[in-house]
């Protein structure tokens, strides 16, 4: 496989005295979709905000590499600058800007033609919506839309799409699937945080989140066993995991239950 041109290198995050992200070493080459798949709390979107720059979230250790450049200290601007782009599991509203320019804006120099791709990609045509504002009428599956239709226009060299899939009315999952695909197909590296085991079967490669930290990296389909067999449905039937302390709460529970018997 070709060099890798973005490399995270033994990240830790601290919030307090706790690490919220521990151990993350995850590498990304243009043209191709890794999938970070965890439980909700693991620490995925917390790994998007310190992979963007945002505040409040720079690295207690470990760096990130850009184009053999170290950009862990880069702000925001810099790495939006540079080719990475967020699109949020609950997006902000950009109060009053017509969505067509707010998606063009993400496209550079205006460019009608991608702005209507990106729109008609989302299943927003450009007749209802590209004049509409972007305000509190939009629902949030249509902001949702319109960020991931910003992101696409932008042709970024790494796409940060956090569970893209959640709340968005009117897409489907594989519409969804279909739209990171044609991503990668531009040459974008793409980060999609997901808990869809339906959407693992776009990428490339897969990683598991537990706890902030990256358990396993492999075959998407090895992931998603890994996943659902081990890590997926309840704690309480977590069971005995390799990477965490047994605590035996289903045991605990069953002898609770015996008790009131
Ligand atoms: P996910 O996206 O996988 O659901 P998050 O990254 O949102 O998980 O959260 C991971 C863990 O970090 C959670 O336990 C959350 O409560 C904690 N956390 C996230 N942000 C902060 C913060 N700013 N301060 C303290 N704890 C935080
Ligand atoms: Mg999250």
């Amino acid at each position: 496989m070709a060099k890798p041109f973005l490399i995270i290198d033994q990240l830790l995050l601290n919030k307090g005295n706790q690490p919220i992200l521990q151990n993350i070493n995850m590498s990304f080459y243009p043209g191709k979709i890794h999938v970070l798949l965890g439980l909700n709390g693991s620490g995925k979107s917390t790994l998007a905000y310190t992979l963007m720059g945002c505040d409040g979230y720079l690295p207690t250790s470990g760096r990130i590499v850009m184009d053999d450049k170290d950009i862990t200290h880069a702000s925001i601007t810099e790495r939006a600058r540079l080719g990475i782009s967020l699109a949020w599991q609950e997006p902000v509203r950009f109060e009053g800007l017509p969505i067509g320019k707010y998606v063009g804006l993400g496209a550079g120099e205006p460019n009608r033609e991608k702005v209507v791709a990106a729109l008609e990609a989302v299943s927003l045509p450009v007749k209802t919506y590209g004049y509409r504002s972007t305000d509190q009428t939009l629902s949030g599956g249509e902001r949702k839309r319109v960020e991931l239709a910003a992101v696409f226009a932008m042709h970024p060299r790494l796409a940060i799409l956090d569970e893209p899939d959640s709340g968005i009315d009117a897409l489907s999952i594989t519409d969804v699937g279909e739209l990171i695909r044609q991503m990668a197909q531009t040459g974008s590296a793409v980060l999609l945080i997901t808990h869809r085991p339906e959407l693992v079967a776009v990428a490339d490669v897969a990683s598991l989140m537990c706890l902030g930290s990256i358990v396993f990296t492999g075959t998407p389909k090895m992931a998603n066993e890994y996943y659902e067999s081990r890590c997926h449905p309840h704690l309480n039937s977590l069971g005995a995991q390799p990477w965490i302390p047994v605590v035996p709460v289903a045991q605990n529970l069953d002898s609770q239950e015996i008790a009131k018997e």
